[in-house]
């Protein structure tokens, strides 16, 4: 019998984190792959969600999101930012940034549209415009430094633009859009009279001297701009699943129609968890940044110093490195292979290509780990480095 699987979803088969993490529970390798971390987010935000089930908020949660929730999303987006919304009209709670990215992109776009993205692109990125009926027009992103190319960012424009679906800081590569960078994709989008959807999930997990700028923020931007983000990140909780998405009232209103048929609402006492973490001091924010960028400098050197060619991350928790001198040849097979080979589990980043030449040999791994994981992770690697 012929797949039941309706024929646009057919190439999207098993994610790759979720078969790198089984390949990390079959083997016994240690799972740098999926990106989680392995520690726990803020003490306060973990004692409020039990208060909050001990409290008895564990039915249903209104629609656009608890109250306090609604309003530290606003106060954060203005604290950080400087950026005004109404947390009664132009805030929506999501189901993680997931349901978010499919609410707004379903919401937007009719079969016919095309989207324009980067890639190495978010693997759900490609699934959700798939569901919709949409067509993806990409621009790549190419190693070590994932520089936009301008020229081919604008072929991918057309007349059929509906909308831009951005990702700063950007996984898998860890790059942070530089304002020149954010300017080029803004005067497209204006230039094509396009929405921009900017998935910023990692907005607080920035190091050195990169700065996240949210594309709300550029002139004259906020009025085309839905923006996404996430409590599992910036809160080390992915697993309670609160996203949320915020913009013009009209473009809110629109996701918040095809959510309600997604998952109606969700995650009930975490949100107000999440909203007391959203309010925590900003010594809390920095030390999540801090520990990660320590976390990075020790995998990356590590990298390094097993032979690999590596492209330093600015944001995120993953590092992208050339894993040719390991012997890779297709990334998707040198992921399989890895646990025998080294005992550690990557994602190969030519999943997230069209063009799957431009990450013919890349690995992804996840630095999210305790330091003890990634020193293990890195002799395991050397070991099996070139000698
Ligand atoms: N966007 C990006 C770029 C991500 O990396 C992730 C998950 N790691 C998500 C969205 C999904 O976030 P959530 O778990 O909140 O659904
Ligand atoms: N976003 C995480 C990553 O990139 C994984 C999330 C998922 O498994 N869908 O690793």
């Amino acid at each position: 019998m012929s797949s039941p699987l309706i024929s646009r979803m057919q190439p999207f088969g098993t994610t790759i984190f979720a078969e790198m993490s089984a390949l990390a529970t079959r083997t016994g390798a240690i799972n740098l792959g999926q990106g989680f971390p392995d520690t726990d987010g803020p003490r306060e935000m973990l004692d409020a969600a039990k208060a909050a089930i001990d409290g008895g908020r564990n039915q249903y949660p209104p629609g656009p999101g608890v109250p306090e929730l609604l309003d530290a999303i606003a106060a954060h987006q203005e604290r950080f930012y400087g950026l005004r919304v109404d947390p009664g009209s132009q805030v929506l709670v999501t189901v993680g940034a997931t349901e978010a990215i499919a609410a707004v992109v379903l919401a937007l776009c009719e079969p016919g549209d095309e989207v324009v993205t980067f890639e190495p692109y978010y693997d759900s990125y490609a699934a959700t415009i798939a569901l919709a009926g949409a067509t993806r027009r990409t621009s790549v992103l190419r190693f070590p430094d994932f520089a936009v190319d301008e020229a081919s960012l604008r072929t991918a424009f057309s007349n059929r633009t509906r909308l831009v679906l951005l990702n700063t800081p950007h996984n898998p590569t860890g790059k942070v859009f530089t304002r020149a960078e954010l300017e080029v994709v803004a005067a497209l989008a204006r230039e094509h009279d396009a929405w921009v959807v900017t998935d910023e999930v990692y907005e607080h997990l920035v190091f050195d001297d990169a700065q996240h700028i949210p594309m709300a923020t550029l002139p004259g931007m906020a009025d085309r701009t839905v923006t996404i983000s996430s409590g599992g990140k910036t809160f080390s909780a992915t697993g309670w699943k609160v996203g949320w998405l915020t913009g013009p009232a009209e473009a809110v209103a629109a996701a918040r129609t095809v959510k309600q048929f997604l998952t109606y609402v969700g995650s009930g006492p975490f949100q107000p968890a999440v909203a007391v973490a959203l309010g925590l001091g900003d010594d809390v924010y920095g030390e999540l940044a801090s520990s990660l960028q320590a976390k990075r400098d020790l995998l990356c050197d590590a990298l390094r110093a097993s032979g690999l060619t590596v492209s330093q991350p600015r944001g995120t928790y993953f590092v992208v490195a050339d894993a040719a001198p390991l012997g890779a040849v297709d990334a998707l097979e040198f992921a399989r292979g890895l646990p025998e080979l080294a005992g550690v589990v990557g994602v190969p980043v030519s999943v997230f290509h069209d063009d799957q030449e431009a990450a013919r040999t890349l690995i992804r791994f996840a630095f999210c780990k305790r330091d003890e994981v990634l020193t293990e992770a890195s002799r395991r690697l050397a070991a099996a480095g070139p000698s």
